[in-house]
């Protein structure tokens, strides 16, 4: 068989998976129906944390989220960003009660609790905060909170996450194909055989045979086993965020929605993102969206908190689903955030192993169990692990944005962007711009983007499609929705790849589909003009 094992799904999970395989020694091929990220990793808040509220289900999940935190801080340091929260004490009164002020002690003690998982991840001890103290570092909060509980926790650009694993996985010799759909699970005698593949982009079909196969399909798995009369229990949960087009708060600011939930408004990067809900969710993963109720919830909930939510522009919303461990009872946000490893041997397709459940924030310790497992069930010697200590691309060493701006005479800001998303892979992009003057152009003063970045992505980074720049450089996801950029970007992709002008036009088009998907739920009137706007410049002028 040309390969040890084909992993399906191309999200932190199955990427952690086919970069670790590969690392110790395995033929791997990994299939990713549509983009990197494409899923709940895409989706997801962008927290590679601790999780504070899993230490009322499950202590374990938050160690192992914390432990894997800290690697991943060490792989992947350009990625991360610190986001330390403020926990809003608030009362019915301008003084808190007594019984006010034993729920403040109470709350502190949870974070004294918590403080213990801090040290894994580099995190700060928690803090309590006076009202003085409170407004000082965030004066937008609404009047009369009696003071905050900080905690720390830190950000990443989930998508960039995958990227990196996917160019490991790569560099470490495996073959990553995105756009490529597992149809059907192959079996016989018992055992699996391999998966039976189509590429979306050119309609080739195929059967890649391998002794083992991991479905990390995420909340597309159970369908998938279905399809081959297997079963994969999970409780998939929908999670819905709001993005707005700028920071409002220096802090992740935590705010209690109408049902009691607890919800966060924090900075992501350049952006204010509010999230997130969590319900069951019994529909097809592909027929999902964000809904107006959904979006006045968070909004609702937000505002409480930082009133100023409600004049700030929302330019887009996106969702996905969680991939919960079965259980019947709890309810969604009760739910057990821990993870399970499917070994399918007993319903006749030995070899075949499905992932559920687990954490972005713990997701290579999770790929370094799978692998574990996968070398198992091949009967191999065990060979050790080295995902937590060699760097992903881009953290092999510190980057010096300024240096690299004044070198290369590009502007600060836009040198910052390169280095946060490439790290010490910054200069490749930027010399780029050394070759040929052109690729100078920031096609995207928004997200920082330069010609030369959209280039160096199409030429290294597994690009297909047009819509893959959204989470390779974030092209077309700011506030115009790709107003300038689109259309650069998709000329320079298209002389890359060699597109003709229909299948530019396509992709162009494609592109502005995906987006608008994320900010019909959220225009209101002024946004619609530039709804309008967009249209117009793309198919009429265009
Ligand atoms: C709203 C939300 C917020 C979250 N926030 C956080 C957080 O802040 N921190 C944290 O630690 N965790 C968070 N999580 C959980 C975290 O995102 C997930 O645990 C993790 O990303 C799951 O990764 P995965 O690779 O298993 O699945 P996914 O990321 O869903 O990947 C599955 C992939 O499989 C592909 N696929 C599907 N079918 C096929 C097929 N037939 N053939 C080939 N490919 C296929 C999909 O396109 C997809 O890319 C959040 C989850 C959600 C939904």
């Amino acid at each position: 068989m040309p390969h040890d094992v084909v992993i399906l799904g191309g999200g932190a999970n199955g990427l952690g998976a086919a970069r670790d395989c590969a690392l110790r020694g395995l033929r791997v091929l990994l299939l990713e129906r549509g983009d990197l990220a494409g899923g709940a990793t895409g989706a997801s808040s962008g927290m590679i944390h601790g999780g504070p509220r899993y230490l009322l289900t499950g202590r374990k999940v938050t160690r192992h989220a914390a432990q894997d935190s800290g690697t991943i801080q060490r792989i992947a340091p350009h990625l991360l960003f610190r986001i330390p929260f403020l926990l809003p004490l608030a009362g019915a009164g301008p003084r808190p009660t007594l019984r006010e002020r034993a729920s403040h002690y109470a709350t502190e003690a949870f974070f004294s609790a918590y403080d213990r998982y801090q040290p894994l991840k580099r995190g700060k001890p928690s803090t309590r905060l006076s009202a003085d103290e409170l407004y000082r570092l965030e004066p937008g909060l609404v009047p009369g909170l009696h003071g905050a509980v900080t905690f720390d926790e830190w950000g990443i650009d989930a998508h960039r996450l995958c990227v990196a694993n996917a160019l490991a996985a790569k560099e470490a010799g495996a073959e990553v194909r995105c756009w490529t759909e597992a149809v059907a699970l192959e079996r016989a005698d018992g055992r699996v055989r391999g998966v039976r593949w189509v590429d979306a982009v050119t309609g080739a079909a195929g059967l890649a045979e391998a002794p083992v196969v991991v479905n990390a399909t995420g909340a597309w798995s159970p369908g998938l086993a279905r399809r081959s009369g297997l079963t994969v229990p999970m409780r998939p949960g929908k999670g819905v965020h709001l993005v707005l087009d700028r920071r409002l708060c220096d802090y992740g600011i935590i705010c209690q929605a109408i049902d009691g939930r607890l919800l966060f408004a924090y900075p992501h990067e350049d952006e204010t993102w509010i999230g997130t809900t969590d319900d069951d969710a019994f529909g097809d993963p592909d027929d999902q969206e964000a809904l107006a109720d959904e979006v006045e919830y968070l909004l609702e909930a937000a505002a409480s908190r930082l009133p100023a939510v409600r004049q700030a522009r929302l330019v887009r919303a996106f969702w996905g689903l969680r991939t919960t461990l079965h259980a019947r009872g709890p309810n969604e946000d009760a739910l057990s955030r821990d993870h399970a490893l499917i070994d399918h041997a007993g319903e006749g397709a030995a070899g075949l192993l499905s992932f559920v459940g687990g954490k972005l924030a713990s997701y290579r310790a999770q790929a370094e169990e799978v692998t574990d497992r996968v070398l198992a069930l091949l009967g191999r010697t065990p060979v050790a692990c080295r995902t937590g200590e060699l760097p992903l691309p881009g953290g092999e060493g510190p980057v010096d944005a300024a240096a690299l701006a004044e070198r290369f005479g590009v502007a600060g800001p836009v040198a910052r962007r390169v280095a946060y998303r490439h790290g010490a892979r910054a200069e490749a992009v930027l010399r780029l711009t050394a070759e040929d003057a052109r690729l100078r152009l920031v096609v995207c003063r928004e997200a920082g983007l330069l010609a030369a970045e959209v280039v160096h992505c199409v030429r290294h980074e597994l690009v297909r499609r047009l819509r893959d720049l959204r989470s390779r450089c974030r092209l077309a996801t700011g506030g115009c929705g790709g107003l300038d950029c689109a259309r650069v970007a998709a000329q320079l992709a298209a002389r890359e790849l060699g597109w003709s002008a229909e299948r530019t036009r396509a992709e162009l088009a494609d592109l502005l589909e995906v987006g608008w998907r994320e900010r019909r739920a959220v225009l209101d009137g002024a946004q619609l003009a530039q709804e309008e706007l967009l249209r117009g410049a793309h198919w009429g002028i265009g």
